[in-house]
């Protein structure tokens, strides 16, 4: 059966902004447009009276207006349990999630019927957020290909996945979140060194120090009171916001502009130039260059001599300035094409790799080397996002308290890892069970303190009879290629054995997907 274009597509799932692409019959990468004929489609869903999920640009303005039944940032939340009761409703970041994709692939392919996917995940999102999002695409009806890292696909749309050997570094600067990630590519396989990032830093934040030079820069014509009135006025404040924007894109094109304020006292004008940017975002700009010193050396490079290419993703990676750090910190010229559209035609470079060619679509379950294809975006080797282990009491500590996380597996590990580990036992004679938990880091580093982690597993080793104390439970710890996480704990004497890994913590089980699903299909859903 031939499918048609838009049955193949690749979707930027962003938490702001939306995207989805597809590759035309000429080979062609092509962003499919949304409802309104744009190519980027914002992540906020309103719920109308009826119950009519609205997606995009009209449900950004009524969520301004009604914002009990508007959702926007659900990305931030997908794999915690954050349930939504909205018109009666109860949703969860999966549905929402879903009725963003469902919306998005309805208007690219005119169904969602029959439509394979490949949805990007950012490079940092650990198990339960990926298996979030692959639970949005399945409630949405899709049938989802492959979750892809941002960064990986990127550096597909940039042309680099199939090369031979080069460190590639990814800097991503969008609305309000800062990645960077380190990717080494060879023999067309791609694997993520090491990433890193800030989740509130953004185009945002320039805005925001915009808004305070104008502020500022009034405060030597105006009343205090009459500055007070322009940021009380709800109105007001929200067309500044939206002139600052505008300025400081204009400000990527061009070295000086003007903004008109409307005040108490009539419109006034106030020149912003490029360097006044540059100046009162100095800071937030030594804050990217600092996480990127701090991934070149978690990935174990020495510095931009070890980079071959730097690509520049996200809105505000437009703002010329940080191109020129990038360019005197690394000693390399950034490339900056559609940054904007970069990671979900990416995305849809794969989709189609992976769709189009039935053998190749093996190599996401299977380690080995991609032959041929002069156009494929090229095997993709993931590593563990955080760091994965087990909770411990510490046998050592007299009030028999004390517990803490012993990480198994370290972040970054090239997947599929396996770990067998024979050096936990039980505590007291006879012990009957034994609780396994297992937790993954949650926080920037690695910390053996619990309350750093997050579990994700949790299940009992029972009716182990009456073994004595310290006795040997083996655990053996796998993550696979696609990240499910298995873990299987094993008594020698009673053979008794626990296999957990089905269930992960804030993810909706089978019945609850079924019911979601329900859910998001019966709910009509518009642009
Ligand atoms: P993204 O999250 O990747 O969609 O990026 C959105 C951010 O990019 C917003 O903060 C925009 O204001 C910013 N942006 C878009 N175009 C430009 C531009 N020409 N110069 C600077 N920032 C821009």
């Amino acid at each position: 059966m031939s499918r048609t274009v838009s049955q193949v597509v690749g979707i930027d799932l962003g938490t702001t902004n939306s995207v989805v692409a597809s590759v035309d019959n000429d080979g062609t990468v092509v962003v499919l447009p949304n409802a309104n004929g744009g190519e980027i489609t914002p992540s906020v869903v309103y719920f109308e009276p009826d119950g009519t999920a609205v997606v995009g640009e009209e449900a950004v303005q009524a969520t301004a207006v009604d914002p009990e039944n508007g959702v926007q940032l659900i990305k931030r939340a997908m794999g915690t349990e954050f349930p939504l009761r909205i018109r009666g409703q109860e949703h969860s970041p999966e549905s929402v999630s879903a009725l963003i994709l469902r919306q998005l692939v309805i208007a690219a392919n005119g169904s969602q019927d029959k439509v394979s996917a490949v949805i990007t995940v950012p490079a940092y999102f650990g198990h339960a957020e990926r298996e979030a999002t692959y639970q949005a695409g399945v409630i949405a009806g899709l049938n989802v290909l492959e979750l892809l890292d941002e960064p990986v696909a990127a550096a597909a749309h940039y042309g680099l996945t199939s090369s031979a050997d080069r460190a590639v570094l990814v800097y991503d600067l969008g609305g309000g979140t800062f990645d960077t990630t380190v990717l080494r590519i060879s023999g067309g396989a791609v694997q993520v060194l090491a990433t890193d990032g800030h989740h509130s830093l953004g185009g945002a934040d320039v805005d925001q120090r915009l808004i305070d030079l104008i502020l500022e820069r009034l405060g030597d014509r105006l009343l205090p009171d009459e500055l007070d009135d322009i940021v009380d006025d709800k109105k007001r404040l929200a067309e500044l916001v939206l002139d600052a924007e505008a300025a400081k894109k204009d400000l990527s094109a061009r070295t000086s502009r003007q903004v008109i304020v409307r005040t108490p006292a009539g419109r006034t004008s106030v020149t912003i130039t490029r360097a006044d940017l540059d100046a009162t975002c100095g800071d937030l700009f030594d804050t990217t260059a600092e996480i990127i010193e701090r991934v070149l050396r978690t990935a174990g490079l020495e510095g931009g001599r070890d980079i071959d290419d730097v690509i520049m993703v996200g809105g505000s990676s437009r703002i010329p300035m940080l191109a020129a750090r990038l360019k005197a910190m690394l000693g390399k010229v950034p490339r900056l094409i559609d940054p904007d559209l970069a990671v979900a035609k990416g995305a849809a470079l794969r989709a189609h790799h992976l769709a189009g060619t039935p053998q190749l679509t093996a190599l996401t379950t299977v380690r080995g080397r991609v032959g041929g294809g002069s156009r494929g975006t090229g095997q993709v080797t993931p590593v563990a996002p955080r760091a994965v282990g087990i909770l411990v009491e510490d046998s050592f500590d007299p009030s028999g308290k004390r517990s803490f996380v012993e990480h198994l597996i370290a972040a970054n590990t090239p997947l599929p890892v396996r770990r067998i580990e024979e050096r936990f036992g039980t505590i007291l004679e006879k012990q009957e069970s034994v609780r396994i938990q297992v937790y993954e880091q949650a926080g920037p580093a690695p910390s053996p303190e619990v309350g750093h982690n997050r579990r994700v597993l949790d299940g009992e080793l029972t009716q182990l009879g009456s073994l004595a104390a310290g006795s040997l439970i083996r655990i053996t710890i796998r993550i696979a290629i696609d990240g499910r996480l298995t873990v299987i704990a094993h008594e020698p004497e009673s053979g008794r054995e626990l296999r957990l890994e089905a269930y992960v913590e804030g993810v909706v089980d089978g019945s609850e997907t079924e019911r979601l699903t329900r859910l998001v299909g019966l709910t009509k859903v518009r642009g």
